[in-house]
């Protein structure tokens, strides 16, 4: 991973970095107190030459690359950038590779057939290959819009409006608020590792704020003053808590010091955007590590608030077991090439409390299906508040919760007919996993898979054995009472969860 052999010391701007050991001081082998605290992007970058660092162009994309040649050969200036070159310092393979250039974005449109503009208000070029998208950022000026306006994703036809330009009488540009050099760009990167910059004229990275430093100390540090950067876009701070569990990093001392203050500035951050964020956060394979960082961040409050409720009352209860296995089983699945869906994690989520809510209304004597209902709308409705989760997913995670009960009150004709529900694999993995967390009777869940496991003909026999509890009214009291203690939300009244657990 990091060169062998590499002396810092030996590269120009690092050269203050001096050993205590009399030793040339390696990449990897740099002290914190070696290195200046706040990162401030220097004027002029360290430049580190192809001999110095570890990234190979045999591990850059084809179509990353095939971009980066033809804006070189256009005689533009032209970067990887960001988490990719990140990425390729670790020996990871980046997710995917977004390139930096001085080429304005009708450039780019005219240099690539396959090239789309996106943003209204900051443009930015999307160029095509197959199912691979390269976005190509024209360097921004330091005034230019923060990052929230890459979210504004819908193509666009016009060329860039003009508004954000000064002009003489003789309409000559002045000043261009929009687009800037490379050394403004970097002051809009948020960590000192996401802010290198991979230049295929030489092969050399650029490095104006210690970031390869960052990179083989594995540590997060926003660059320039954090309380402002992350006042400037709150996103950060869920950044911080991804890529901490994402890559294994830990935050800088002066990185981590704000995020309590700033924490509630979350819910100035539009829904939608915190939609996307938890997707990044939670389905691409370290969902159990986020939550570990969001925790420790003191956000999990700021994107799902009756969750956090729900475990301030009973912190290692049944909602907390469905959450921890649901996660774990989340990233197994990413770990496989299995598909993950924003139902299933949201329903993992907000089972907990949308039981203990159904409870209460249960206990004031509403009917049981009434009441699961009633804390279904109050708490998705609350959550989308926050998550804006589109109703493409919050409709199944209704069918999915309300075949829970079905799978509960086990056998009868209805039984085989839940087989061939479409939605029956979501909600059978949801009952099991309900199951493992102490939420639903083994031996049901046991059952269900049986009856999966036989022959189309053989199943309706099965389902007849039972009594069917639902239908014929058969100890459906007993049932019910039963649920309820298990329920994810369960366990009031002080007893203590592993009682509620299956007997
Ligand atoms: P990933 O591995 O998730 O793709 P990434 O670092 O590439 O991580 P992206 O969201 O793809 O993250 O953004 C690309 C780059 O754009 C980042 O590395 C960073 O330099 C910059 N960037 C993205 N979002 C922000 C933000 N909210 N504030 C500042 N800079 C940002
Ligand atoms: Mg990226």
């Amino acid at each position: 991973m990091t060169p062998p052999g590499t002396d810092i010391a030996s590269i120009e701007g690092y050269a203050h970095i001096t050993s205590t050991n009399g030793r040339p001081t390696l990449l990897n082998d740099i002290r914190l107190d070696d290195l200046p605290g706040a990162l401030t992007p220097r004027p002029k970058p360290v430049i580190i030459s192809r001999a110095d660092h570890p990234i190979s162009r045999a591990a850059i994309s084809g179509a990353a690359l095939k971009v980066l040649y033809r804006l070189k050969e256009a005689g533009f200036q032209s970067f990887l950038v960001g988490g990719s070159v990140r990425d390729l310092l670790l020996g990871l393979t980046p997710k995917d590779f977004d390139v930096a250039t001085n080429a304005r974005p009708e450039d780019v449109r005219r240099l690539f057939r396959n090239c789309r503009l996106i943003g209204r208000r900051f443009r930015l070029a999307h160029v095509i290959y197959g199912d691979e998208i390269i976005e190509v950022a024209t360097f921004r000026a330091a005034q230019a819009p923060a990052e929230t306006d890459d979210e504004d994703a819908r193509e666009v036809e016009e060329p860039s409006s003009s508004d954000h330009r000064v002009s003489d009488d003789s309409g000559r540009i002045l000043r261009d608020n929009l687009y800037g050099t490379i050394d403004e760009d970097v002051w809009r990167r948020d960590f000192g590792a996401n802010a290198l910059y991979y230049n295929i004229a030489d092969f050399s990275i650029w490095d104006y704020v210690g970031g390869v430093a960052d990179v083989m100390r594995r540590e997060l540090r926003l660059i320039g003053d954090p309380q402002t950067r992350y006042r400037e876009d709150p996103v950060r701070l869920l950044r911080a808590a991804r890529f901490a569990a994402k890559l294994g990093f830990t935050l800088h001392p002066d990185t981590l010091k704000p995020i309590a203050s700033v924490a509630p500035s979350l819910a100035g951050v539009p829904a939608a955007r915190l939609f996307d964020e938890s997707l990044k956060l939670f389905l691409g394979g370290h969902a159990a590590a986020s939550w570990k960082s969001l925790t420790e961040f003191g956000l999990i409050e700021q994107l799902f608030p009756a969750v956090a409720e729900e475990l301030s009352i009973d912190p290692d209860g049944p909602a907390r077991q469905l959450i921890d296995l649901g996660l774990a089983n989340t990233d197994a699945r990413v770990a496989m090439g299995k598909s993950v869906t924003p139902t299933f994690l949201f329903a993992v989520l907000l089972y907990g409390p949308i039981v203990r809510l159904a409870e209460e209304r249960i206990e004031q004597g509403a009917p049981e299906l009434d009441a699961l209902a009633d804390a279904f709308d109050r708490v998705v409705s609350e959550q989308i508040r926050r998550v804006a989760v589109p109703k493409r997913f919050t409709l199944p995670l209704r069918e999915l919760y309300g075949m829970q009960h079905r799978f509960e009150q086990h056998g009868g004709r209805r039984s085989v007919m839940l087989l061939d529900n479409p939605r029956f694999r979501a909600a059978y993995d949801f009952f099991l996993l309900r199951a493992q967390a102490g939420g639903a009777d083994p031996e049901v869940a046991q059952w269900w898979t049986e009856i999966q496991e036989l022959p189309p003909e053989e199943r309706l026999a099965k389902a007849l054995a039972v009594a069917p509890a639902g239908e014929a009214g058969a100890e459906p009291g007993k049932r019910r009472r039963r649920r309820r203690r298990r329920g994810g939300g369960g366990n009031r009244g002080g007893a203590p969860p592993e009682t509620a657990g299956p007997g």
